[in-house]
C-alpha cells in the first residue's frame, strides 16, 4: 500500500484532490509541483499512517520505513545534497497538515538533520557560520519543545539572559560565536532535563519528529480546536517532510505570507507581509512585526515580480483567493504552501461576486464559495458614530466588529470570567495556540505584537471575532494583570472597547450599533434566491420578527408559536385564570378575555406576511410554565383573581408534572381542554375576516403539535374544522410514532412540519433541557461529532424524517412538507432537507440568509452531480 507520496522536480505522486490522504498542505505541495512552481522537493506521509500509529502501539511498519527511505533518496537527488551527510547535508522540515487547515494547532520541526558535525558542514558550505548556528539553535529549541515537550521558556529565558548580559536587543544582532555558545547552552539545558545528550543521529531525529507530529493530532489545543470547529477526531494528520530552504541566510533572504487579494476587505490588491533574514515561525508567531509586501517591490524587485506571476497563476488555477507562504533564499523564491485563504465574511462575499463578475467563475461557483454559517458574522455590531469615545491606542485592524468587554490578561482568566457570564477582551503581547479556549470565550482580542497574519488575527477572522493586533504602544504586565498606555493604567476587570475595523482601542464601554447589510450582501442573497429550489420560511411569533424576517427574504412563517404570545403582562393573569379555573364555565370566561388579544396578534402577523403562508401552531407547552412559582407571585395572582393564596398553591401543586416535556402538552392539552384550541381557531378566523375586509390576502395554516396517534388529529380536526371549515390543517411530526405511522396521519393532514427539536429529544431520549453537560463530554470523547440538537442527526432522526416523507407522500402526493426545528437554519441539516425533497425549511429570522444560501448550495451541488 502506498503510504508515502513524493513531490519534486516537476513530478508528484499526489495532487490537490487528495486532501483526505495527504492533508491540505501535502495535496497542494504536490499540485504546485505539478504546476512547475518552485517548491523544494520532499514527501508526504499519509493520514492513514497517523491513524495506524495512534491506534497501534505507536510503532512504524518496515513497509513505511522502506517507502520513506526511497522518497528521501529521490529528494536528495533533486536537492543535490544528502541527509546526514557530513560534508553536504540535506536538512528537512517536518510539518503537520490535516485535511482542513488547523492553524498553529499541531507541531512543526524545522532544520532537522543538524548535529555537531553537520552544522559545521553547513557553515562551510554556505560560508555563513552565523546562519548555520542560528539554524541549529532553532532546531534544538523546536525539537526539545515538540518531541520532548520541554516548555519553551527554558531556552527562551536563557537566550534573553544571554542577550541582556551583552546588551543586545534583537536576535539578529547575535554573532556566530554567540550562536555557537547559545547552542551549547541549549544542549546543556536538554541534558539537564532529560539526562541524555541531544540526539546526534539525523535518522533518530527524523523518526521521533514524525512520531511527535502524529501525536500532536491529539494534543489538548488541537482537540479543543476540533471540538469548536466540529472536525472529526478520526481524520488524522499527514506529515510533510520538505527540504529546507532558508530565509535566515542574510539580508537577501527572508520569509513571508501573501494573499492574492486582501483577506480582510476582499479588495483585489496583492496583500502580504514579510521579514528579511527570518524563518517562517517568526512571521506567524508574531514575535517580530513584519513589513508590508509593497516594500518588497523596492527591496527585491525581481522576487516581487516573480511573486506577482505566482499570484496570478495560483489564483487562476485554484479559482479562489490563495494564502501563500514563501521563502527567499539568497534572492531565489521558493513556495512552501498555498491554500484557500481564510477571509472575513465581507471579503468572502466581495471575492465571490468579483470573481464571478470578472468571468473567472460562474455564479453557481460563487455561491458555493461562501460558508453559509459565516453570514452570521455579517450581523456584527459597529461603533455607534454618535457615541463618545476616548481612543487610547491604535493597532492593526485585524478582524472587524466592535466590542466592549472587561480586560483580562490570560486565556485561563478569559475562560473563568466568561463562565461567570462576563464579557471579556483578551489582552496579550501575542496569542499562541494554547490560548484557543480563552480566545473562544472572549469577545475580542488585543495584542501588542504581531501583524495581520499573526495567530491572533487569523484565529479572530476565522471565529468571526474582533481583533486589534500589533498595538505596540501597550505595555502589558502579566504579573500585575494590567496594561499601561497613553499614561493610563487599565487593570483586570476594567471595561474597554475595540474596533476591529479601524484598529482603535478605547477606554470604557462605547455604544455599538447593529450591522447594516452591504450591497454585496444584497446581491449575493439575490443570487442565492435565484438558485435555491426549496423555500425558506421564518419561525416568528411577533409582527416585528415577521417584518424583520421578510426583509431578510423569508417566504412565509413556518412556525408561529402562539404560547409566546401569552407571556405578556396584560394577558398572563387571564392565562393563569384559564388554567386555574375550577370548571369549564370559568375557563371559557377567561378564554373569552384572551380571544381579542389573540385575534389582534394574528391580524398583525398575517398582515406582515401578506400573500405568504403563515403556519400558526396551537398552544403547545405544559401549562405549569405559565403558573406562578414564588410565594410573591402567588400573592399577586390571588389579589388579581380574588382567589385565596392557599387555593392557588393547591392548584399549582396538583398541576405539577414529574416530566413536563413528556406530559400534558400539545394536542394532549387540546383534547383534554378543547375550549383552548377552539378559542385560538376562532381568533384566527376572525383575524382573517378583518384582513379580508382590509383588502389583504392572507394565508394561514393551522398546525396541531405533538401528534403521535392518528385519532388525536382526527378528533381535533373534526372539532376545529367546524369553526374553520376551509382552512388547511396540518400537524407537527415530532415524536417517533408519528413518523412511523405518517401514512395514517396524512389522511387527516394537509401538511407535515417536522419539529426536529422534540423529534431529536424523543428519538435519542436526550432531554432538550438537560443534555448539555454530557453532550460536551460526548463531543470531547468523539462519541458524537456534532450536538444533535444543533445539527440534524441524519442517520437516526433524519431517517425518521425521510420515512415520514415517503409514507406521507404515498398517502397524499400533494402533502406539503417542511421543517421548523432549530435545524431549519443549520447548513448541513438544510442540505439534508433539500435532498429528501422538503418544500421548505423554517428558521429564526437571523438565520434566513444562512438557510437560503445552504438551500442554494444544495440545489447547485445536486445539479452539478
Ligand atoms: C420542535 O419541537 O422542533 C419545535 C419546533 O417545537 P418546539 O421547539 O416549540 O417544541
Ligand atoms: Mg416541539
Amino acid at each position: 500500500m502506498k503510504l508515502v507520496f513524493f513531490f519534486g522536480g516537476g513530478l508528484a505522486d499526489g495532487n490537490a484532490s487528495m486532501k483526505s490522504e495527504l492533508g491540505g498542505k501535502g495535496a497542494n505541495l504536490a499540485e504546485m509541483t505539478l504546476l512547475k512552481l518552485p517548491v523544494p522537493a520532499g514527501f508526504t506521509i499519509s493520514t492513514k499512517v497517523c491513524l495506524d500509529y495512534l491506534h497501534d502501539n505507536a510503532s512504524f511498519s518496515p513497509e513505511l520505513k522502506e517507502q520513506v527511505l526511497e522518497a528521501l533518496k529521490k529528494t536528495e537527488k533533486i536537492m543535490e545534497a544528502k541527509f546526514a551527510d557530513i560534508e553536504n547535508p540535506l536538512l528537512v522540515s517536518v510539518r503537520s497538515g490535516a485535511r482542513v487547515s488547523m492553524p498553529g494547532m499541531m507541531d512543526t520541526v524545522l532544520n532537522l538533520g543538524l548535529n555537531t558535525v553537520t552544522v559545521e558542514a553547513l557553515a562551510k558550505k554556505t560560508q555563513n557560520p552565523k546562519f548555520a548556528y542560528d539554524s541549529y539553535r532553532r532546531f534544538i529549541q523546536m525539537y526539545s519543545n515538540v518531541v520532548k515537550e520541554l516548555e519553551t521558556h527554558h531556552m527562551e529565558d536563557a537566550l534573553e539572559n544571554y542577550k541582556n548580559q551583552r546588551g543586545l536587543n534583537e536576535d539578529t544582532e547575535l554573532s556566530a560565536e554567540d550562536l555557537i555558545e547559545i547552542c551549547n547552552i541549549f544542549r546543556q539545558i536538554y541534558v539537564k532535563h532529560f539526562h541524555e545528550p541531544f540526539p546526534e543521529d539525523p535518522s533518530e531525529q527524523l523518526w521521533s519528529s514524525i512520531a511527535a507530529v502524529f501525536k500532536s493530532w491529539n494534543c489538548a489545543r488541537a482537540k479543543k480546536y476540533r471540538e469548536i470547529h466540529s472536525i472529526p477526531n478520526d481524520w488524522g494528520t499527514a506529515v510533510n517532510i520538505c527540504s529546507m530552504v532558508y530565509g535566515n541566510m542574510g539580508d537577501q533572504s527572508g520569509t513571508g505570507v501573501c494573499f492574492t487579494r486582501d483577506p480582510s476587505t476582499g479588495e483585489n490588491i496583492f496583500y502580504g507581509e514579510y521579514l528579511l533574514n527570518a524563518q517562517g515561525e517568526d512571521v506567524v508567531a508574531g514575535i517580530r512585526t513584519p513589513k508590508n509586501l509593497n516594500l518588497l517591490e523596492k527591496e527585491m524587485p525581481h522576487v516581487y515580480e516573480q511573486l506577482l506571476e505566482v499570484r496570478d497563476k495560483l489564483e487562476n488555477h485554484y479559482r479562489d483567493v490563495q494564502d501563500i507562504e514563501f521563502t527567499i533564499q539568497q534572492g531565489k523564491l521558493y513556495l512552501l504552501q498555498t491554500r484557500n485563504a481564510k477571509r472575513t465574511t465581507q471579503a468572502a462575499l466581495k471575492i465571490a461576486i468579483d470573481l464571478a463578475n470578472e468571468g473567472k467563475i460562474s455564479r453557481q461557483e460563487a455561491l458555493l464559495k461562501v460558508n453559509p454559517q459565516d453570514l452570521d458574522k455579517l450581523l456584527h455590531p459597529t461603533l455607534d458614530p454618535r457615541a463618545h469615545k476616548q481612543v487610547i491606542a491604535k493597532g492593526l485592524p485585524a478582524s472587524p466588529g466592535a466590542v466592549s468587554g472587561r480586560a483580562v490578561f490570560s486565556a485561563v482568566e478569559a475562560e473563568s470570567w466568561a463562565a461567570r457570564g462576563e464579557q471579556v477582551i483578551l489582552v496579550r503581547d501575542e496569542t499562541s495556540p494554547e490560548d484557543i479556549g480563552g480566545m473562544y470565550a472572549s469577545q475580542g482580542f488585543l495584542t501588542a505584537r504581531g501583524g495581520m497574519t499573526s495567530h491572533a488575527a487569523v484565529v479572530a477572522r476565522q471565529m468571526g471575532k474582533c481583533c486589534v493586533a500589533g498595538c505596540s504602544s501597550l505595555s502589558i504586565s502579566q504579573i500585575h494583570k494590567s496594561v499601561r498606555v497613553a499614561g493610563i493604567e487599565i487593570m483586570e476587570g476594567d471595561w474597554m472597547t475595540l474596533d476591529g475595523s479601524t484598529g482603535e482601542v478605547m477606554l470604557g464601554k462605547v455604544e455599538t450599533k447593529n450591522a447594516e447589510l452591504s450591497s454585496d450582501f444584497v446581491t449575493f442573497m439575490a443570487w442565492a434566491k435565484e438558485y435555491r429550489t426549496m423555500r425558506v420560511r421564518a419561525n416568528a411569533d411577533t409582527p416585528r420578527d415577521a417584518a424583520f424576517a421578510r426583509n431578510f427574504g423569508a417566504e412565509g412563517i413556518g412556525l408561529c408559536r402562539t404560547e409566546h404570545m401569552f407571556f405578556d403582562e396584560n394577558r398572563l393573569p387571564f392565562v393563569r385564570q384559564m388554567i386555574l379555573a375550577k370548571n369549564i364555565q370559568e375557563r371559557k370566561e377567561a378564554l373569552e378575555k384572551l380571544r381579542p388579544f389573540q385575534r389582534d396578534d394574528f391580524v398583525a402577523i398575517l398582515s406582515a406576511m401578506e400573500n405568504l403562508p403563515v403556519t400558526i401552531r396551537l398552544l403547545d407547552p405544559p401549562l405549569h410554565e405559565f403558573l406562578p412559582h414564588t410565594d410573591k407571585d402567588m400573592m399577586t395572582l390571588s389579589n388579581q383573581l380574588g382567589l385565596s393564596a392557599d387555593d392557588i398553591k393547591q392548584r399549582v401543586k396538583s398541576l405539577h408534572e414529574a416530566n413536563p416535556m413528556l406530559g400534558h402538552r400539545g394536542c394532549r392539552l387540546g383534547i383534554s381542554h378543547p375550549e383552548i384550541y377552539e378559542m385560538q381557531v376562532k381568533a384566527i378566523v376572525e383575524a382573517v375576516e378583518i384582513c379580508k375586509n382590509q383588502g389583504k390576502k392572507v394565508l394561514p395554516e393551522i398546525m396541531i403539535p405533538l401528534v403521535g396517534i392518528q385519532q388525536e388529529l382526527e378528533w381535533l380536526r373534526n372539532r376545529l374544522q367546524k369553526i374553520a371549515p376551509h382552512f388547511p390543517f396540518g400537524t407537527m411530526i415530532e415524536v417517533p410514532r408519528a413518523a412511523l405511522i405518517a401514512d395514517k396521519i396524512a389522511i387527516q393532514a394537509d401538511f407535515f412540519s417536522f419539529g426536529t427539536n422534540d423529534l431529536t429529544q424523543t428519538t435519542y431520549g436526550f432531554s432538550r433541557d438537560d443534555s448539555a453537560p454530557f453532550l460536551r463530554v460526548y463531543k470531547q470523547e468523539g462519541i458524537l461529532v456534532e450536538d444533535p440538537f444543533a445539527s440534524l442527526d441524519q442517520e437516526g432522526v433524519g431517517r425518521l424524517v425521510e420515512l415520514a416523507c415517503e409514507l406521507g407522500r404515498k398517502q397524499k402526493p400533494e402533502i406539503k412538507l417542511g421543517i421548523c426545528g432549530e435545524h431549519g437554519g443549520e447548513p448541513s441539516s438544510v442540505k439534508f432537507c433539500h435532498k429528501i425533497g422538503l418544500n421548505y425549511v423554517s428558521c429564526s429570522p437571523f438565520r434566513i440568509p444562512i438557510a437560503m444560501l445552504a438551500a442554494a448550495q444544495a440545489s447547485i451541488s445536486q445539479n452539478f452531480g
